[in-house]
């Protein structure tokens, strides 16, 4: 297999993964080997479902330095390396309110600083979700098709985002992580039975 056969696989992947919405989820029989262990040592990295830390709503960023932005270099390799399309900091262990995420491939990284929904569309939405912590659950989320986000950058400068689709989708994603939501909390009961019954199966068979 030459190396751009591979390439594009991996692309294929990340495609069809970006379809399903959210934080994410590509199914690791889908990655070529490398991609499947660099994303499997990444998630290693990410507290996975039962971790406290996911129920506890961050807070607050208010220095605006060097080391955060290290953190949201870190957090986009982590990202990128898990075949994700965003990631909180709760997800890394760090209760404070930053999330990351790309939504379309080779653009660049996005990064919220306390993020606050200002607004979202009546319109609403269902979609397939993943999340990078629930690794093999998908289940449907109804969410605001439009929202207008109030943020900061980086530098700490006030920044104002109108998204739509799985840009939108994504951020609220991401902020639920930061008040300690997770997607089974938005799906039915029905799913999220279904998702937690495969979850432990999962365990018990590694
Ligand atoms: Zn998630």
């Amino acid at each position: 297999m030459s190396d751009s056969t591979t390439e594009t696989t991996a692309e294929e992947a990340l495609e069809e993964e970006v379809e399903a919405g959210a934080d994410a989820d590509a199914r690791e029989a889908e990655l070529d080997p490398e991609t499947a262990a660099r994303r499997k040592a990444a998630l290693a990295q990410i507290r996975q479902f039962g971790d406290p830390v996911l129920r506890t709503k961050a807070r607050a960023i208010d220095r605006f330095d060097d080391a955060l932005r290290e953190e949201i270099e870190r957090m986009g390799h982590l990202m990128d390396d898990a075949v994700g399309v965003g990631l909180a900091a709760t997800q890394v262990g760090v209760v404070h309110r930053l999330l990351v995420y790309r939504v379309q491939q080779g653009a660049e990284l996005a990064a919220l600083i306390n993020p606050e929904v200002e607004w979202s569309g009546r319109d609403t939405e269902s979609m397939e979700e993943g999340c990078l912590s629930l690794p093999g659950v998908l289940v449907d989320v109804d969410r605001p098709v439009y929202v207008r986000v109030r943020a900061l950058n980086e530098r700490g400068e006030p920044i104002m985002i109108e998204a739509s689709g799985l840009e939108a989708r994504v951020i609220q994603h991401e902020i639920d992580h930061l008040d300690g939501v997770l997607i089974l909390d938005r799906t039915s009961r029905e799913q999220r039975k279904e998702a937690m019954r495969s979850m432990r199966e999962a365990q018990q068979a590694a």
